[in-house]
């Protein structure tokens, strides 16, 4: 089977932009035995894209196309091509479904323009985006295939080597077999210098793609069957472990947080994490991969220096003298989390994600530790770069992490270089314990008992000396004062006449005391004493 790649793009002619996408597909389009016999490149122009499609098939099998997907006005590969196949655009509905998808979890506005990337050739078989918006598809019609694909590398490669490299298979009298290389922390473009006559070698072939900081490389062979084709890759992946070192986390483990989370499971640790300036972001990754809970105990978004202090237990010492942003706070955040989340391996991160700087350090600056029983491990490194952007620099913090946990577990049970013993850090000092809520204990009761007693006996002992005297007194008196002034029922208020009858003989000083109490029968004084007061009977006394 023979091909021609068509590139579409106005910046392509200008020579604003590499045409790396004719590369990439010669290579690729190879393993499946298709030959490559042209490469052309056309402007985003309607007219002179429908002649430089109908001139490709009539001299090639395939034509696979690569941008003018997207949703603007010049963009329009799509439309050409189904006029040109004579196949009506349809609304495929899971593209559309995907596209509002995106657009709601990135928070861009979906217009309607969006919609037409979802419009595809009638009977196509669609190549998902999972990076961008815009689909890609196949078009098979007369003998010939068309395959269209976005522009951007970024869209066009993953999809390329997800869903176009399956479909391609049956074009193939062979077996193909892919593995792949997972590299961290060296560039692309380093990658690229190290590699290069790799990457020239036909069967396997050996293409490198970058995913979120991560670099994959392919490796690709066709044999007759897959143990010949897996014998062809491996000396290649050999050779990429010899030259890149340390780098290759490893091969068919598909990321380097999976890497992370079966190392871990495999060593039988459990890790937790206080992050400031990614604040989740390496919890939230790891708690993407499918079982993770095994391994991972707590992660702590540990953003301002009172959590720090609080709840990991970083020294206000470090904090002053070294900042929050420093290597010993990154591993007394560490050490922190490894105790609160009873962990065998902490990890903290902490740093300047931007836009400002931030204690006189600048944007891009993280700091990364790993704590476990013995020793602590820090690390700066410096994420900004030309494109200090927010969500890179928290990323790249995120993924440094990650590559040091996976590096601490490779060398397990031996251990990692660079560590310092954790007693010559300054040690963390405990939280504070929290005052416990007051409860009533035994003796408590005891004491308020005995209280309550001597108050009562207060009472009475007052009442008894001062109070009752004072009022037994003041009753003498009032009774003398109405003795001795020999007031009648006439002088007292509430005495109505006739309502006390006094007897006959009574003498009328006692009138008075007669109205209060009838049972009074004298008044006994005795001479240089203080007695004087009313004698009474008792009724009770026959
Ligand atoms: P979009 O949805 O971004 O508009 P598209 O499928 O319409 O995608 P184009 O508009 O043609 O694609 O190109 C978008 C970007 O993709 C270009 O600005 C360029 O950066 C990159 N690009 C396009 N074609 C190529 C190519 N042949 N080689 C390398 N990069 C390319
Ligand atoms: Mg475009």
């Amino acid at each position: 089977m023979n091909a021609e790649i068509l590139t579409v793009g106005t910046e392509l002619l200008l020579g604003d932009i590499v045409n790396s996408n004719s590369q990439f597909l010669s290579r690729e389009l190879a393993v499946y035995g298709i030959d490559t016999l042209y490469q052309s490149t056309v402007g985003d122009n309607r007219e002179r894209l429908k002649s430089a499609l109908l001139l490709a098939l009539s001299r090639c099998d395939m034509v696979v196309l690569t941008g003018g997907l997207g949703p603007t006005e010049d963009d329009l590969t799509r439309e050409t091509v189904a006029e040109v196949l004579d196949i009506p655009l349809v609304l495929h509905e899971e593209s559309e479904a995907r596209i509002e998808e995106y657009f709601r979890t990135t928070g861009k506005e979906y217009t309607e323009n969006n919609r037409k990337q979802a419009m595809l050739p009638e009977g196509c078989t669609v190549f998902p985006n999972d990076h961008g918006t815009a689909p890609g598809c196949a078009v098979e019609r007369d003998g010939k295939c068309v395959i269209l694909l976005p522009g951007p590398p970024s869209e066009l490669t993953p999809m390329f080597l997800e869903y176009v490299a399956p479909f391609l298979q049956r074009f193939s009298g062979e077996t193909i077999r892919s593995h792949t290389v997972g590299v961290f922390g060296i560039p692309e473009a380093a990658i690229d210098e190290r590699l290069h006559d790799l990457m020239q070698s036909e069967n396997p072939t050996v293409a490198p793609y970058a995913k979120a900081g991560e670099v994959q490389l392919r490796v690709t062979a066709k044999a007759a069957s897959e143990a010949e084709a897996d014998e062809l890759c491996r000396p290649v992946i050999d050779e990429i472990r010899e030259r890149l070192g340390a780098a290759v986390y490893g091969v068919d483990t598909g990321s380097l947080v999976k890497t992370v989370v079966e190392q871990l499971k495999e060593r039988n640790k459990k890790i937790a994490t206080a992050e400031s300036c990614t604040a989740g972001l390496l919890s939230g990754k790891l708690t993407e991969v499918p079982g993770v809970s095994q391994v991972f105990e707590c992660g702590i978004a540990a953003y301002s220096p009172e959590i720090k202090r609080q709840v990991l237990g970083v020294p206000e010492s470090i904090l002053e003298a070294e900042g929050t942003v420093s290597p010993e706070a990154a591993g007394a955040m560490a050490a922190g989390a490894r105790r609160v989340g009873g962990a065998d391996i902490g990890i903290g991160i902490t740093g300047v994600a931007g836009p400002d700087p931030s204690e006189g350090k600048e944007v891009g600056t993280v700091y990364v530790a790993l704590v476990d029983d013995r020793r602590v491990w820090a690390k700066r490194i410096f994420a900004g770069g030309d494109v200090r952007d927010r969500e890179q620099i928290r990323n790249a913090a995120t993924l440094h992490a990650l590559d040091m946990t996976r590096r601490y577990l490779e060398a397990y049970p031996g251990v990692m270089a660079g560590g310092q013993l954790l007693e010559k850090m300054k040690q963390p000092v405990q939280a504070p314990p929290r005052k416990p809520a007051p409860t009533m204990r035994g003796w408590h009761w005891v004491w308020l008992s005995v209280l309550l007693v001597l108050i009562v006996a207060a009472f009475v002992a007052v009442y008894a000396l001062f109070l009752r005297p004072y009022q037994h007194n003041r009753e003498i008196k009032d009774l003398n004062e109405i003795y001795s002034l020999g007031l009648d029922w006439q002088g007292l208020a509430d005495i109505k006449p006739g309502t006390v009858k006094y007897p006959d003989s009574m003498l009328s000083q006692f009138t008075g005391l007669y109205s209060i109490n009838d049972d009074v029968r004298g008044w006994l004084v005795v001479d240089d004493t203080s007695i004087s007061h009313p004698v009474v009977i008792d009724p009770t006394d026959g």
